[in-house]
This record gives C-alpha cells, sequence and structure tokens, in this order.
C-alpha cells in the first residue's frame, strides 16, 4: 500500500463498484478536502457524462482492457479532466474487487491541442496564401506543394510531389535553370538565397509565363531542404512594358517617338558605319494640315495622322522605322540598303498613298506632304547631321510650292 500512497496516478480501490480507499494523490486529483467526502462513494459517479453509457455495465467490462482507456473524470466540484485509466480486478478476503489507476493526461492533451492547433494554422496559412510556396530536397525532388502553386503551375500537388523540379520549367530553358541550381545552389553557394529571382515557368494550360522567386535553406533534422516562395509576375511584366512603350510611342499614332526614333537613328549610324551599308533619311511634313484642324475639328485632324501613320508604315519594311516626332511631322529610317538611291523610289511611294482621300470628319480629305531626304554616307556622317540636312531639304521643297521630295544637297536653302 505504501508504493500506491505515493504514487502520483490516482489509485482507488472498489468494492462493488464503491470508493474503498484513494490515495493521496486520487484526492488531489479530484480536489476532495476530506477523504470521507469520497469513501463509499459510486466511483462511476466521478465519470463525466459523456462516458456514464458506456460504464454503464459496471467496471467488470473495462478490467477487461489491458490498456489505458482515454475519458472524464470530474472533480468533486465538476472539473473535467483528461484522465486515462486502467481497471484490474484484485481478490479481497474472497470478494471480487477492483483496483483503478488513474493517470491525468490534461496538460499533455492541452499541449498536443495546441500542437495540432499550430499545425492546423499553419496549414491554413499555407493552403491560403496567394504566394506559391514549395520544398524539395538537395536532389530537387519537390516534397510540397501549397494550392497558390497549384494555381500558378497549373498542376495538382499530387502529380509533381516526389518528382524533380524541371517538371515546372519551361523546355527552353530547363537545361541552363538545371545548371544553375546544381552548380550554384546544390552547391551550397548561400549567396544567391534569400534574394528574388525571375524565372520563366511552364505552366499546363498556358505555357510559359515570368515568375519571382525566392529560395531559402532550411536544415530539418539532418535533412537539407529548400523552400520556394514564388508569384506570378505576367500583370506586372506587362505594365512595365506598357509603360515602356508609353515612354517611347506616340499614343496617336502607336509609332515610335521622337526619343526613340533618335536611339535608333544612332544605333542604325553607327551599324552602317561598321558595316559600310548605306541610310536613308526622310523628313515629312504633311501639307497644309492644319486647314483640316480648323475646318472639321482637332478630332478630324487625329484621324488624318492616324491614317497617313498606317498608310507609311505599309510602305516600308517591317525593320524600317516609321516615327511622329513633332505634330505634322513624321521621319522614315530606311535601313540595310546596298544603295542610298533605294530610298528615293519610297519618297515617291509616300507621296502616292496621299493621293487617295482621306475619310475624315465626315469629309475625303486630301494633303499633300513635303520630303526631305538625306542620305548616309553621302551627305551627312552622323545622326544629328543627317537630320539636319533630311529637314533643310524639307523646308526647301516646303518653299518650292510643296506636295514633294527633294534630296539634300549643300546650299539647298539657297537655292530653294
Ligand atoms: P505647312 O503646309 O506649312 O506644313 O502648314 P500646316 O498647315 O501643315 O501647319 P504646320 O505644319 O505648320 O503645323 C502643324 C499643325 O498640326 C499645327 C497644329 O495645330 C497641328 N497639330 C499638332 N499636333 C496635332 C495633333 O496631335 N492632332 C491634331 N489634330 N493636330 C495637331
Ligand atoms: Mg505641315
Amino acid at each position: 500500500m505504501s508504493l500506491i500512497e505515493t504514487a502520483s496516478n490516482l489509485f482507488t480501490i472498489c468494492l462493488d463498484e464503491h470508493i474503498q480507499y484513494m490515495n493521496p494523490a486520487g484526492l488531489a486529483l479530484l480536489e476532495v478536502e476530506d477523504p470521507q467526502d469520497v469513501l463509499g462513494k459510486v466511483f462511476v459517479d466521478f465519470i463525466h457524462a459523456d462516458y456514464k453509457e458506456f460504464l454503464s455495465f459496471g467496471l467488470e467490462v473495462l478490467a477487461e482492457e489491458d490498456d489505458f482507456i482515454p475519458l472524464k473524470l470530474l472533480t468533486v466540484d465538476g472539473k473535467a479532466l483528461d484522465v486515462r485509466l486502467l481497471i484490474n480486478e484484485i481478490e479481497i478476503e474472497g470478494q471480487c474487487a477492483y483496483i483503478v489507476e488513474v493517470q491525468n493526461i490534461t496538460e499533455y492533451k492541452r499541449a498536443s491541442e495546441a500542437v495540432r492547433d499550430r499545425e492546423h494554422r499553419l496549414k491554413s496559412i499555407l493552403n491560403t496564401v496567394t504566394e506559391g510556396i514549395m520544398t524539395f530536397d538537395v536532389n530537387g525532388v519537390i516534397q510540397t506543394f501549397n494550392p497558390a502553386a497549384e494555381k500558378i503551375f497549373g498542376v495538382s500537388a499530387q502529380s509533381v510531389t516526389g518528382k524533380h523540379i524541371e517538371v515546372l520549367m519551361d523546355a527552353e530553358y530547363r537545361d541552363s535553370y538545371k545548371k544553375f541550381l546544381e552548380r550554384k545552389v546544390f552547391t551550397g553557394v548561400t549567396r544567391l538565397l534569400g534574394k528574388p529571382w525571375e524565372l520563366i515557368g511552364h505552366n499546363e494550360h498556358n505555357g510559359r509565363f515570368p515568375l519571382e522567386m525566392t529560395l531559402t535553406k532550411l536544415q530539418v533534422g539532418n535533412e537539407l531542404i529548400y523552400t520556394a516562395v514564388f508569384r506570378d509576375i505576367t500583370e506586372r511584366k506587362q505594365s512595365e512594358e506598357r509603360i515602356r512603350h508609353m515612354a517611347h510611342h506616340d499614343t496617336l499614332t502607336g509609332l515610335p517617338n521622337r526619343h526613340l526614333f533618335t536611339d535608333r537613328l544612332n544605333h542604325a549610324a553607327k551599324v552602317a558605319n561598321r558595316y559600310n551599308k548605306a541610310l536613308v533619311l526622310m523628313f515629312v511634313d504633311l501639307d497644309k494640315f492644319k486647314p483640316i484642324n480648323d475646318t472639321l475639328g482637332h478630332e478630324a485632324g487625329d484621324v488624318v495622322l492616324q491614317t497617313v501613320a498606317k498608310r507609311f508604315r505599309k510602305i516600308v519594311r517591317e525593320s524600317d522605322t516609321v516615327a511622329r516626332i513633332g505634330g505634322d511631322e513624321f521621319v522614315i529610317l530606311l535601313e540595310e540598303l546596298d544603295s542610298s538611291d533605294d530610298g528615293l523610289l519610297v519618297a515617291e511611294k509616300l507621296l502616292e498613298s496621299l493621293e487617295i482621300p482621306i475619310p475624315a470628319g465626315g469629309r475625303e480629305c486630301t494633303l499633300g506632304a513635303s520630303i526631305g531626304v538625306a542620305r548616309f554616307p553621302e551627305d551627312a556622317m552622323d545622326s544629328d547631321e543627317l537630320l539636319r540636312c533630311a529637314d533643310e531639304a524639307m523646308y526647301a521643297v516646303k518653299s518650292s510650292g510643296r506636295n514633294g521630295f527633294k534630296v539634300y544637297e549643300p546650299n539647298l536653302s539657297v537655292l530653294g
């Protein structure tokens, strides 16, 4: 009995279901101040109502169990305790008795519920975040894949777990990404970890798409795993592209603006210089455009400018540049010419394209253009000079009656 007296678990001896003895640990557990309050009571009365039915067969049935049974006990004040209980049948003076051992697992249960709760919360976070999150091992084998990742790549977690991350890569980039991972990530070069990279992924339904990914390394026990957090950046890329386009293009006609044109001209002059190629630059200013605005309105004028832009664009090759650099001023750069004389034919075609009336503001508008032509390298050896020559030639056309073209020659303005 002395062992039972000092035990930390509750021990009670029941005879005919009634409590005959309860050790100090048991009295403390049930918060009993006077042992007389429990002695002679039916043990089952200390069992929570939820389990009463189960015990209605008496302690005899439970004594058949070899293992601890989890249930709830009540203190004398009716407070529920999570416990596990083991019942053994014994014989006392020829009578059948039961020795009941009760272990308090309230704390243990609370702790494991807290762990479960935390796991559940973490899982809910992983399941609801908009970022894709996956983990893979040092061989690149995918271990976990959250719902956002499923959406981003258009595949189910089930179909990719256990597979190499290459299944998520766009075919064109697969080899270089794999080499990169093997050389720079799996070798432990930590410099690359924790920083966002832009990559091209493969979505099962929509094909390639840009994504931003941040990799981190995690030591879990003996295992090293990588966590990748990523998001689809298609929209961000599109808006960056839109902004870039707006900065380089004229919003009315969609043609390159002066800024982009200057870049292209500078670049073309360098290339032509290096490969001994000719360039032709045409400066076009529409004739009597202002009266269209004045008589039919600014909107009709806009329609005319848009139509002229389309017609000019159709005449030149894809690789040539048609830009709008001012109100009714267009510049056309012809590249990769064997001879600059080839450009003169284009000037004629530009004028011809304007002979067809342009419907705008409920009327058919007809207008001409004055075109100044400058050739590289004959007339000028650099882009600024080429533009100046073309401009001068255009003014010569304006002052000699409009609607025509002139090739630059020195003293043109004097010749008029
Ligand atoms: P010229 O024959 O001497 O070239 O005279 P013009 O009437 O064509 O007039 P000019 O080239 O001197 O001026 C171009 C006009 O284009 C001035 C301006 O009112 C008009 N303009 C400039 N930008 C726009 C635009 O975006 N939309 C419209 N509708 N008109 C514009
Ligand atoms: Mg004009």
